[in-house]
């Protein structure tokens, strides 16, 4: 082109002046450094110099610069054509290395979208295991899994291709103790097969890698490892290219993603074998709950009788089955709770009637001690939407509670309140308080504080029925210490809206 350019200029010398010549050679410079880059260009660019001076300017056919003009117009040429070129093959790289970005994130994509599409984890990883492997060239790609207490699993999860004992061991064993801190830092190279060095970053380009171990990371945190072995020990490592770099990095996010995924599928199940097991013991506790039931009926009335005939022991053996009905009536219920078992027939009823008929109910249990109610009888009625049986069940637990724990002649008070959205009846006792280490686990089922009196009859339900009693009508039932010493328990239970009450009326 350069020659053509050359002949058809020269043919025309008489009729063109030198930037003409300039402007068309430097269009085939131009041309050259993008077809073939810098070299071409560069060589263009000096013939192109060499063709001006010799041809273009006078004295003709002779390399010499006559006026200094002419001096002008060669150098704007030579770095004219200089610039464009570089210019040129900078802007050819730049779309090479894009296009070479665009063909790794595409693949990286089927990648990811390949070890997405297994329905079970154990599977997805195994697939990226060995995707890796294939990928990479590589010897063999291992996984483990971080185990609760933050160590490595002692069995890998998912690999491809032939173990090697020794680079593998030592990986492993230098990523078991990485704490949250170095995490992200912790990719480690061995480059001689016998010591781990890390992270990835700091091996320099060209330096030779044998192995890696990839922390694989969510959210910050560890969920294992991928080691990659690239050569058997022994044998010369290679160069892991840049592409290769950032292949292993991006991988091991797909990987970091299925060793999640795994963990979350094993809590699900042993949280579901809990459950199983839950079910199945509140079964057992139904069943052998309900049996007792026909015995102790029979015991009482042998009781009865013995106490008719004025034997002392009847009365003491009547109380005992008593309490022990009690237990067994608790456990039933709690059993019912859980399983779903219980039908709320949620009505709208006042607080008042809920107050009066527990203190009536337990009158029984009074003795030597009080109960004083506190309700503004200037204000209408506080009404609630709720199951007026199952909520006497609660407040007579609370109670029955309140009395126990309570000195002697000891004051319980109870307090009604509204206090949108819920009506509060607080039952507040002077007994001995609640320690603060007890205050949550006093709710769960069968839980005593260890100070307390082994009782038969009160095995630790009372709360927990109160509690999911309540919460199932939509309400619950607090502790909070009183002032001055005791407990105060609060059952809360929906306000009724004023339009439901009026509509109610309506009715
Ligand atoms: P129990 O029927 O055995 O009393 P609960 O579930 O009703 O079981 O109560 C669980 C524990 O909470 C009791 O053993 C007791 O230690 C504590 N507790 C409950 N109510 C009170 C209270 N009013 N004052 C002090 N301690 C209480």
């Amino acid at each position: 082109m350069l020659a053509l350019a050359a002949s058809v200029l020269l043919w025309a010398r008489g009729d063109i002046d030198q930037s003409h010549v300039a402007l068309t050679l430097l269009l085939v410079v131009l041309g050259g450094s993008a077809g073939g880059g810098r070299p071409l260009g560069f060589l263009l660019a000096l013939l192109g110099f060499v063709l001006i001076d010799y041809y273009f300017q006078p004295p003709y056919e002779l390399i010499s610069v006559d006026k200094p003009l002419d001096g002008v117009v060669l150098v704007a040429f030579l770095a004219s054509a200089f610039v464009t070129t570089e210019l040129v093959t900078r802007a050819r790289g730049e779309a090479r290395t894009a296009r070479q970005r665009g063909d790794e994130v595409s693949s990286l994509a089927r990648l990811g979208s390949e070890t997405l599409r297994y329905a079970e984890p154990e599977d997805a990883l195994a697939a990226v295991a060995e995707l890796v492997r294939s990928h990479l060239s590589a010897r063999r790609t291992a996984i483990r899994l971080v185990e609760d207490g933050g160590g490595l699993a002692p069995e890998a999860i998912a690999e491809s291709g032939d173990p090697d004992g020794m680079v593998e061991s030592r990986l492993f064993a230098s990523q078991s103790g990485v704490d949250d801190d170095a995490v992200r830092n912790a990719a480690v190279v061995t480059v001689d097969g016998s010591m781990p060095r890390g992270p990835l970053d700091s091996v320099a380009a060209g330096e030779p890698v044998l192995a890696v171990a990839m922390p694989l990371i969510v959210e910050s945190r560890r969920v294992g490892v991928m080691v990659i072995v690239r050569e058997k020990s022994g044998e010369p490592p290679r160069e892991l290219p840049a592409s290769d770099r950032r292949f292993v990095g991006a991988i091991g996010y797909y990987a970091a993603l299925g060793a999640e995924r795994l963990r979350l599928a094993r809590e699900a199940e042993h949280a579901n074998r809990l459950r199983q097991e839950g079910k199945a013991k509140d079964e057992v506790l139904a069943t052998v709950s309900h049996d007792l039931r026909t015995p102790l009926t029979t015991i009482k009335l042998l009781a009865q009788k013995v106490a008719g005939r004025g034997d002392a022991n009847g009365v003491i053996i009547e109380e005992h089955v008593d309490r022990l009905a009690e237990l067994v009536t608790n456990v039933l219920d709690l059993s019912r709770i859980r399983a779903g078992g219980v039908m709320l027939n949620l009505e709208l009823n006042t607080a008042e009637d809920l107050v009066g008929a527990a203190i009536s109910r337990a009158s029984g249990l009074i003795r030597d001690k009080q109960i004083v109610p506190h309700i503004d009888w200037h204000e209408p009625a506080l009404t609630g939407r709720f199951d007026f049986v199952q909520s006497l069940r609660i407040l007579g637990n609370l109670l029955d509670n309140a009395l126990r724990y309570s000195p002697p002649n000891g004051v319980v008070d109870i307090d009604v309140r509204g206090d949108a959205p819920w009506i509060e009846i607080a039952v507040a006792d002077q007994g001995p308080g609640i320690a603060v280490v007890e205050r949550d686990r006093i709710f769960e089922p069968f839980y005593r504080p260890r100070s307390d009196t082994p009782d038969v009859g009160h095995a630790g339900l009372g709360l927990s029925i109160a509690k999911r009693l309540a919460e199932l009508q939509g309400g619950e039932v607090i502790f909070t210490p009183r002032l001055g010493g005791g407990s105060v328990f609060t059952l809360r239970l929906p306000l009724a809206e004023i339009f439901d009450v009026v509509t109610s009326a309506d009715d």
